[in-house]
């Protein structure tokens, strides 16, 4: 999620849901997911660090994001709601989604995961 772009307004269920989540994201508990988040990764893909879901790249778990395929777990993720990302990737695909038509809730993780492979496709296509 990201700040709404200049000269847009929110509705008051979105900037509601963006408080929530902004307070969600600075909590212990977040950070304790986050842990929780790497421990699977790890216990999943033995002896492989996580990568960059858009550009392969190694992903630092100390500085990269955690993208939300989907908000409606907001404070009990699954391992699969998350993804990881670098930061300039993670705003290269938010910058994706927020121009395309925004999805209802329960179709956000297929718009995610269709504008994250158009990344991947396209910065394939860039090397
Ligand atoms: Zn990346
Ligand atoms: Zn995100």
């Amino acid at each position: 999620m990201r700040d709404p772009k200049p000269r847009t307004t929110w509705s008051v269920g979105r900037a509601r849901r963006r408080d929530t989540y902004a307070a969600w994201m600075a909590s212990a508990g977040w950070a304790q997911r986050r842990a929780a988040w790497l421990a699977e990764w790890d216990r999943r893909h033995p002896g492989r660090p996580p990568v960059c879901a858009a550009c392969g790249g190694p992903w630092d778990p100390r500085r990269g994001d955690l993208h939300h395929r989907d908000y409606r777990r907001l404070g009990t993720e699954t391992f699969t709601d998350l993804v990881p990302l670098h930061r300039a990737c993670h705003d290269q695909l938010h910058e994706l989604l927020e121009r395309a038509a925004r999805p209802p809730r329960t179709r956000r993780p297929q718009a995610s995961d269709a504008a994250l492979a158009h990344l991947r496709n396209t910065r394939r296509d860039r090397r």
